[in-house]
C-alpha cells in the first residue's frame, strides 16, 4: 500500500528535524517549501490542515489557478523563467528562487505592483556548472547581485542552487559548502543586504543541505509522490 500524503509529510518534517539536530542547529532554522508542481488543489488543502502555509511551483499557468484559490498562502515561484511570464509572475507570488539574469530581476521589478510588499528574491546559482543548467556562475555572481540590489521593489534575499546529482551525502555536501560560501562572501562585501536565505536541498538530498546551512528546502517527490513526466 502507498502512505498517504499525510505520513509522507509527517516523514519529511522527521527527517528535517533530525538533520538539524545533526548540525546543532535550531529546528526553526529550516522551513520546508512544499513543492507542489502538478499536483491537485486537493493534495495542496490536504497539507494546509496539517499548517503548511509555503508552497512552491514551477509552471505559471498552472499556478495562477492555484492560487486564486488559495490565496492566503504563501506562494514561491521556483521554476525557469521566460520573459513573458514576469508579469504574472510579480503579481501573484511572495517569493521567486529562480532569478537567473539581471533582465528577469528587472523586469520582476518594475511590473510588481506598488501596493504590494517588494517581492522577495534569491539567485539562481548553477553551483555544479553544468552546461545545460541555469543560474549564476559562481564568479558572476557579485556584480550580478551589485546590480540587482539596487532595483526597487524586490528584496534580494539570498540563493538558490540546484546541484548536480551525488549519491554519498559527502559528495553532496561539497555544492551546497560552496552555496554557504557564496553567501557569507556576498554578506562580507555587503553587510548591509543582510542576506538570510538559503535555498537548497530536496528530496533526495535535504540532509545533506541542512548540514550545509540550508535555511529552505524545497521538497516535491517524498511529500506528493512521484510526478508523471
Ligand atoms: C521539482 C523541484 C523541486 C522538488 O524536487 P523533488 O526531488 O521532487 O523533491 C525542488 N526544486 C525545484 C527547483 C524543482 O523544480
Amino acid at each position: 500500500m502507498t502512505s498517504s500524503i499525510i505520513e509522507r509529510y509527517h516523514h519529511v518534517t522527521q527527517r528535517i528535524q533530525n538533520a538539524c539536530l545533526q548540525a546543532k542547529r535550531p529546528m526553526n532554522a529550516v522551513s520546508l517549501l512544499a513543492v507542489s508542481k502538478t499536483k491537485p488543489i486537493e493534495d495542496i488543502i490536504q497539507l494546509t490542515q496539517l499548517g503548511q502555509i509555503c508552497f512552491g511551483e514551477n509552471y505559471v499557468q498552472e499556478s495562477l489557478k492555484k492560487i486564486e484559490q488559495c490565496p492566503e498562502l504563501e506562494w514561491h515561484f521556483i521554476g525557469p523563467i521566460q520573459s513573458n511570464k514576469t508579469k504574472s509572475i510579480a503579481e501573484n507570488f511572495q517569493w521567486v528562487h529562480s532569478v537567473d539574469r539581471l533582465k528577469i530581476a528587472q523586469r520582476l521589478s518594475t511590473q510588481r505592483p506598488a501596493e504590494q510588499k517588494p517581492l522577495n528574491i534569491l539567485l539562481e546559482v548553477n553551483i555544479s556548472e553544468e552546461e545545460s543548467k541555469a543560474g549564476f556562475a559562481p564568479d558572476a555572481l557579485l556584480s550580478a547581485a551589485e546590480e540587482i540590489a539596487q532595483l526597487p521593489n524586490l528584496t534580494l534575499r539570498g540563493l538558490m542552487a540546484i546541484p548536480q546529482k551525488l549519491e554519498s551525502l559527502e559528495a553532496q555536501r561539497q555544492p551546497f559548502a560552496r552555496m554557504r560560501q557564496l553567501l557569507e562572501m556576498l554578506n562580507q562585501q555587503h553587510p548591509e543586504w543582510a542576506l538570510d536565505t538559503l535555498s537548497m536541498g530536496m528530496s533526495g538530498d535535504l540532509e545533506a543541505a541542512i548540514m550545509e546551512g540550508a535555511t529552505i528546502v524545497r521538497i516535491g517527490t517524498d511529500i506528493f509522490g512521484a510526478r508523471s513526466p
